[in-house]
């Protein structure tokens, strides 16, 4: 009896060798193999009699071998074995190229199957080229697995072919233990579901495709099932959690906003509602504050922060890089000059207060610190350097974490280790518009507030896709607004084209380094060639901190007029005064991504502009491209790129470590709906899953996986 922890190296047939090709592809047990799922199924279920076959047509023969024969293509150095195989209507010739081992399988006088495209031979008469072959297997004594059937064609590459996945499944399949269903049985039944031993064998070995279909269906919903248990039972966790109770004063934030240059807007005025009034209650809040670049989070965060500041409690800003985070600072700084709880800035190559008008001081991070531990300092902004070992919080009340998704979880608890009774109201912000079935799923833990409009008074931002001739002109243009006061971001993309070998996979630090070399170049060529008269500026990861920051100081006093980025490093970079984003290879990016980028442009009175450049001349990427120049909103947006791309290209896949089948199991908003449902409804009649205990223990695998925990 195999079983699925059994390690694939017990299994007879699975030599030392094989395993080791086999643990490349992740394969390791019984499990992973039997999860190894077919992408597609090639249909050889009709054996036809050879007198019918037609040319084009898939097909599987049946026929007794007549003849072997073998040639060598003297030009190409080709090894042609060339099979005559014949039943009782005719008889059709099969060829391989390359493959001379099959002369040890072959044997006059054998019966095979024969499944494969039916082709014209350049000699005239019908051909199967290259057909999958099964031997012996006419006779009905035993199931095939390659032809006469519905095939399964799984994700493959040449050192492990679908071909050999199917001989090791097969008899897996056929000694496999009895599987007990992690889905409760109701549910199966429900939802019309096969049971997952019969799931299990009809993905891989399915008599018709509709089994397959509704398989894969099961085990897609059984991901998003366990993701949506998961995410709700964070939220029941949460709920019997304590937090600090913010009440609100009214007064005092009324006063707050009469202060700021601008009104808010509705729907921000309506998130911070939402945010007061869920930090007024004792158990913690955690909710993702979502809305376009440029539509004003942080002030909407700051009045949170600020609030925590008056009842006497803590509030930590996280922003993912330096650069934000002393934007932060600095917004602290400009809308609230009277604030004088002390307001820091803690980065690794910083350490800031400042008490109100013009009391700001560079301080010895330590001081800093031990100000921060004895709640002398209220509201304190920062990267990750804030969640080290060394920081203690007296009261932190309030973690607002900027533009990152799951940022969150992992960095809230270190965050909390120090107060485990009592956690934090947890505020994250994201300017990437999530669509509606990745918040109910990826993001089912968090409560929401949108901020859907942007300020008055901005100004669309003029959108132009720039293929290789207009490029100059492009150029000239940049050069215009330069001359008249205005700021420049170029964006560049990972990688080019001409350093990529096709089909070569790049290691991270691969592409890291090429990213750099990119931007170094795209930089030469900028300031040297292109604009030598004019200010330019280089910006990426592996600079410094403190390099960084002054570059982009620079930039946002206008000491710079074009700056040069990579992509990943500066994600809601505030310059009003900058009007051009440029953006060199955009077909590489998302189109989210692009979105975004675009977002840093048009936030001040000028009229802004957005170059998309891309030596790309397929129509598919024009047409894609394009969607950014009609869509309305960013929303529509990432519904387009999930459907493009997926979420796993949409959200990063190593950022939620959902697995394959969910994320792309999210895309069918139907399935989503029922396994939320099934789960809410689950957990209403038994909240700590005392009847389901595999259930249980699959959930908790799970939310290892994904961080939860
Ligand atoms: P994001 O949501 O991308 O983080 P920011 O918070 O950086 O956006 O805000 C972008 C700019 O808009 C900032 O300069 C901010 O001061 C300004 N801003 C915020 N709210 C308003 C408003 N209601 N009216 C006008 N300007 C605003
Ligand atoms: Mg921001």
């Amino acid at each position: 009896m195999i079983k699925l922890s059994t390690p694939l190296f017990e299994i007879r047939g699975i030599g030392p060798k094989f395993f080791e090709r086999l643990k490349k592809f992740g394969l390791i047990t019984v499990k992973d193999l039997l999860w190894h799922f077919p992408f597609r199924y090639e249909d050889f279920s009709q054996i036809s009699k050879i007198a019918d076959l037609k040319i084009n047509q898939t097909a599987t023969v049946s026929g007794v071998i007549s003849d072997i024969k073998v040639h060598r293509t003297w030009k190409r150095r080709m090894f042609i074995i060339e099979v005559l195989v014949s039943d009782d209507t005719g008889s059709i010739k099969a060829i391989w190229f390359n493959q001379r081992f099959l002369l040890s399988i072959f044997k006059k006088g054998i019966i095979v199957n024969l499944a494969g495209k039916v082709v014209e031979s350049p000699k005239g008469g019908l051909t199967l080229s290259h057909p999958v072959y099964e031997l012996g297997a006419s006779d009905g004594e035993r199931e095939t697995r390659h032809t006469g059937r519905l095939v399964p064609i799984y994700p493959e590459t040449k050192r492990l072919t679908s071909k050999a996945l199917r001989f090791l499944i097969k008899p897996l399949l056929d000694d496999l233990e009895k599987l007990d269903d992690p889905i409760p049985l109701e549910i199966i039944k429900q939802q019309n579901f096969p049971e997952i031993n019969q799931a299990v064998n009809q993905i891989h070995f399915p008599e018709k495709l509709v089994q397959a279909r509704v398989a894969k269906k099961r085990f897609a919903f059984e991901d998003l099932f366990l993701l949506q248990l998961a995410n709700l039972r964070q939220r029941l966790k949460l709920a019997r959690q304590k937090a600090h109770s913010i009440e609100m004063n009214i007064d005092y934030v009324r006063n707050l906003l009469s202060k700021l240059p601008f009104e808010l807007t509705q729907t921000q005025k309506e998130s911070l509602w939402e945010i007061l009034k869920d930090m007024e209650k004792s158990r913690p809040m955690n909710r993702l504050l979502q809305g376009d670049v440029g539509s004003g989070k942080t002030i909407v965060a700051a009045i949170a922060a600020l609030m925590v500041s008056e009842k006497s409690k803590q509030a930590a800003f996280m922003a993912p890089t330096e650069v934000l985070a002393r934007q932060h600072y600095s917004t602290f700084r400009k809308f609230f000059p009277g604030f004088d709880k002390g307001v820091t800035l803690l980065t690794s190559s910083e350490a800031r207060i400042f008490y109100g008008d013009e009391l700001e001081s560079e301080v010895k991070k330590q001081d800093l610190i031990k100000k921060i531990s004895s709640a002398e300092i209220k509201i304190i902004i920062g990267t990750h350097a804030l969640i080290q070992k060394n920081i203690k919080f007296k009261d932190l009340a309030l973690v607002v974490i900027d533009e990152q998704h799951r940022f969150g979880v992992k960095q809230r608890a270190e965050l909390t280790d120090q107060s485990p009774d009592i956690l934090p109201h947890f505020l994250s912000m994201s300017a990437t518009p999530i669509p509606r079935t990745l918040t109910l799923t990826i993001f089912g833990d968090l409560d929401l507030s949108i901020i859907s409009e942007l300020p008055k008074g901005r100004k669309e931002i003029i959108t132009k896709i720039v293929a290789p001739d207009n490029r100059d002109k492009a150029y000239a243009f940049i050069r215009g607004q330069v001359k008249k006061g205005r700021q420049v971001f170029v964006i560049c993309p990972r990688i080019e084209k001409e350093e990529l070998e096709e089909g070569k996979i790049l290691s991270d630090r691969e592409i890291y380094r090429l990213e750099i070399k990119n931007v170094k170049e795209e930089y030469e060529k900028l300031s040297q060639k292109v604009f030598p008269d004019l200010r330019v500026g280089l910006l990426h990861g592996k600079m410094k901190g403190k390099e960084k920051a002054e570059t982009m100081e620079k930039f946002k006093n206008g000491e710079t007029d074009i700056l040069i980025s990579t992509s990943v490093i500066e994600v809601g970079v505030d310059v009003a005064n900058a009007t051009i984003m440029m953006i060199e290879g955009s077909e590489r990016f998302g189109l989210a991504q692009l979105y975004q980028f675009r977002g840093r442009v048009g936030r001040g009175e000028h009229q802004s502009f957005c170059f998309l450049f891309t030596e790309s001349s397929a129509k598919t990427t024009y047409k894609r491209l394009h969607s950014l120049l009609e869509a309305k909103n960013g929303f529509e947006l990432a519904e387009k790129d999930l459907a493009i791309r997926g979420p796993g290209e949409f959200l990063g896949e190593s950022q939620t470590g959902t697995p394959d089948l969910a994320m792309k199991a999210i895309q069918n908003p139907e399935l989503v709906k029922s396994s939320r449902e099934a789960a809410v409804n689950l957990l209403k009649t038994d909240p700590k899953l005392k009847n389901y205990p595999l259930l249980l223990l699959k959930i908790q695998e799970f939310e290892k996986q994904i961080h939860l925990e």
